[in-house]
């Protein structure tokens, strides 16, 4: 835990945001749940100790924890369900910013084996490469 709280420090300092204790706060209550929790379930135990915290600046904190690689933002149950109509095997582009998923294509990653432990123990119906990251108009628009 300290060890990744040293983590954090360098990596905000790296990408020059400033460490402030609400910060430091929502990336440990971060660290101390392994349910991918929500800005909401993070907001929740946030304001214990930082009532004036709103669920926006939690939800913002996340977003550019995201956008320096601190943290990762997948799909929960929790979310609006994203409807795919492409038939075709294709991958994924995410904006964390915007949230669009643009599709793409790549026969290399088509190909990629499923490691046989996991085969073992699912059974895998569907397979595809998630990229996140920030997309053009995101970029642009800063
Ligand atoms: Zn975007
Ligand atoms: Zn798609």
């Amino acid at each position: 835990m300290e060890q990744d709280l040293r983590t954090f420090e360098e990596i905000c300092r790296e990408h020059g945001l400033k460490i402030t204790p609400q910060r430091t706060a929502i990336y440990q209550e971060l660290l101390k749940s392994n349910a991918h929790p929500s800005a909401i379930m993070i907001h929740q135990r946030i304001k214990k100790y930082y009532p004036n915290v709103s669920l926006d600046t939690v939800n913002r904190t996340l977003i550019t924890f995201a956008e320096i690689g601190l943290v990762r933002i997948v799909e929960g149950r929790g979310d609006p369900k994203r409807f795919d109509p492409n038939p075709r095997p294709h991958h994924h582009f995410r904006c964390i910013r915007c949230g669009k998923i643009v599709d793409f294509y790549n026969e290399e990653y088509d190909a990629l084996e499923i490691p046989a432990e996991l085969k073992e123990k699912f059974l895998i119906i569907s397979k595809r490469v998630n990229l996140e990251g920030i997309c053009d108009s995101c970029r642009n628009s800063r």
